[in-house]
């Protein structure tokens, strides 16, 4: 019974994330050509002929036809593929991360199915819908700014209300920590943007104030902080291979979403590491 629970949730759990994921990316595609978001048909992008709703089934529909248009047979992009897979496993990984405690302050701690299922109640649910809810949201953001170099303020100003419903559903970070983290890591890149016109992007910035909110402080230094390494590893890694010039501008707030991402899962996890360091042996 246990062992039949775990895998039927486990299922269910990707299924979610999968399809959820997916409608994203065919929103951030939409939304980056400009195209009506919500009206029309799912069609293939070189031919132009709707899908039947077997295409449209997330990983399966890609691994059954070969990532090619059953009709004119251009490939599909992989990348809807992988974003697919991507949102099942995070589906998995934060039920099981955030199902028990909800809170972002407690280190990782993956229940089981059981120890979830035991105590689960309404509000529970509305704390692993915030955590999910944020994700897509981040999801989006780095779908649609990777391709358009903008995080349009309208994502901006979800993810501030999803962080301040989090403030509700999800305990353990005082509301002081998440008030100075709306503020610790945008004002001093905002600062920086006035004395240097242009180093930040407007967007980036209030990225860092939405999810900030959510996150606290500690965790929003530890987002930016993660977001910066990537973000300058990838910038010298084109500046070695000489796919990108000096003083060419790639996109940050990808780089930003996944040390939001990160930050959430194992952010306490990894200032608790980093401060054990500090402490004599
Ligand atoms: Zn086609």
């Amino acid at each position: 019974m246990k062992l039949f629970l775990t895998i039927f949730t486990g299922i269910a759990l990707f299924i979610i994330g999968a399809t959820t994921f997916s409608f994203i990316n065919i929103f951030a595609d939409r939304y980056a050509e400009k195209l009506p978001l919500m009206k029309g048909a799912i069609t293939c992008p070189n031919c132009g002929r709707e899908k039947k709703f077997y295409e449209m089934i997330p990983i399966l529909s890609f691994l059954f036809f070969w990532g090619e248009c059953k009709h004119c047979g251009v490939k599909l992009s992989r990348r809807g593929f992988c974003n697919e897979l991507i949102g099942g496993l995070i589906a998995e990984l934060l039920f099981f991360r955030f199902g028990e405690t909800m809170s972002l302050a407690t280190p990782c701690r993956f229940s089981t199915v059981l120890d979830i299922s035991l105590d689960f109640s309404f509000y529970k649910l509305l704390g692993l819908l915030t955590v999910f809810a944020m994700f897509a949201m981040l999801d989006l953001v780095l779908l649609v700014d990777a391709r358009t170099m903008e995080i349009p303020n309208i994502f901006n100003y979800i993810i501030f209300g999803i962080s301040v419903f989090s403030m509700l559903t999800m305990p353990g970070i005082g509301w002081l920590s998440h008030l100075i983290g709306f503020v610790c890591t945008s004002l001093p890149l905002f600062l920086i943007t006035l004395a240097i016109p242009g180093a930040f992007g407007g967007g980036d910035i209030r990225l860092l104030a939405a999810t900030g909110l959510m996150l606290g402080w500690k965790l929003a230094v530890l987002a930016l902080f993660i977001g910066i390494v990537t973000g300058g590893l990838y910038g010298l890694f084109m500046l070695v291979t000489k796919k990108l010039k000096r003083g060419d501008h790639f996109p940050f707030g990808p780089y930003l979403c996944f040390g939001v991402g990160i930050a959430a899962v194992a952010g306490t996890d990894i200032i608790n590491w980093y401060l054990s360091l500090a402490k004599p042996a």
